[in-house]
């Protein structure tokens, strides 16, 4: 299979130099858009605007960036100096709902009257509100946890600020696993992938040996698990069951919501799995040792960079989240033997 490599210098040039990449065609009419992402990380979203061709004058897009008048002046200029009118779009298809993928869909949609879709997981978490509460959703588990009484209102604070991911799109079409959907000269189907959130979904081009892939595997960043919508009791095994979904595709090249295209998309999601699977086998250790050890005790033991004390508040939210999801592993595993 081989190593991951970036599959366009320009992207991953762009990457480190700090910049957002230039528009560039990644397949015959398929071009990827990036629109920045201010003081955050990663620091830009890719949108997708496909030319059907043909006759057709018809785009359809697949994710929309971060809202910002900045990036729909940019998505408006992308989409004109390929010969075509925001006028002209009449899908954008979402790969889930963080707001820096449903973005600009509000907009679009009231320009041209496109239709917007999403899995029907990610529409109906939208309904109940969930995407945002998913973020880090910590707070009642705190005492759970065994966090210590002087550690939890800074924690909390951390918690709440970071609650926020997403967005209030209008969906007009749910989309189901293994649908195909029609973008003029491309097809594409649908392949649902839950785990980084619940109603998460990958495009497989048919013919084309390419896959968008969202957030569910990105170059270089260990995707999120279980940021919105319902949470599985075990996410990271609901992750893993997704990226095996993606084995029929792995010698593909990646479109990912961020990041750089690279190939091939199966070694990229072995390396993700490798690195989840390393800290469960710590935390199965520990748990083995210690059995019914606290999150916030198994968390210290764990390996982070820079080591535990060190972690900042910031991240500790998040490596307790983590941990909890390895504990849940491991409890799944076992139970499984
Ligand atoms: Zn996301
Ligand atoms: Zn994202």
């Amino acid at each position: 299979m081989g190593s991951v490599r970036s599959t366009s210098e320009l992207q991953s040039r762009a990457l480190l130099a700090g910049g957002v990449p230039a528009v560039e065609e990644v397949r015959n009419g398929i071009h990827a858009i990036a629109l920045a992402m201010p003081a955050m990380q990663p620091t830009y979203a890719y949108s997708y605007a496909i030319l059907a061709g043909g006759s057709s004058r018809d785009v359809h897009i697949v994710d929309a960036g971060l809202d910002t008048d900045a990036n729909w002046e940019t998505f408006c200029a992308a989409i004109e100096a390929l010969d075509r009118h925001v006028t002209d779009i009449v899908s954008v298809t979402v790969t889930h709902l963080h707001f820096d993928h449903t973005g600009l869909a509000n907009r679009i949609r009231e320009a041209s009257g496109a239709r917007v879709r999403m899995h029907g997981d990610e529409a109906a978490a939208i309904r109940a509100g969930l995407q945002f509460s998913a973020g880090h959703d910590v707070g009642d588990k705190f005492s759970e946890w065994g966090v210590p009484a002087a550690e939890r209102a800074a924690l909390l604070e951390i918690a709440n600020s970071r609650a926020d991911f997403g967005s209030s799109v209008v969906v007009d079409d749910e989309l189901r696993d293994g649908q195909i959907l029609d973008f003029g000269e491309h097809r594409a189907r649908v392949i649902h992938t839950p785990g980084h959130t619940t109603g998460h979904i990958c495009l497989a081009l048919l013919g084309e040996n390419a896959v968008f892939t969202g957030d569910h595997v990105l170059p270089g960043i260990n995707p999120g698990i279980a940021l919105g919508g319902r949470r599985s009791p075990d996410p990271l095994g609901e992750y893993y069951a997704s990226l095996e979904r993606l084995e029929p595709y792995a010698d593909a090249e990646a479109l990912p919501g961020h990041g750089f295209r690279f190939s091939p998309l199966g070694a990229r999601c072995a390396e993700i799995r490798a690195h989840h699977e390393a800290r469960t086998a710590q935390a199965a250790q520990q748990l083995a040792e210690t059995p019914n050890l606290p999150v916030w005790e198994l968390a210290s033991r764990l390996t982070w960079t820079g080591g535990w004390d060190a972690l900042p508040v910031v991240s500790r939210v998040s490596a307790l989240a983590q941990t909890d999801m390895h504990a849940a592993r491991v409890a799944t595993v076992s139970a499984a033997e």
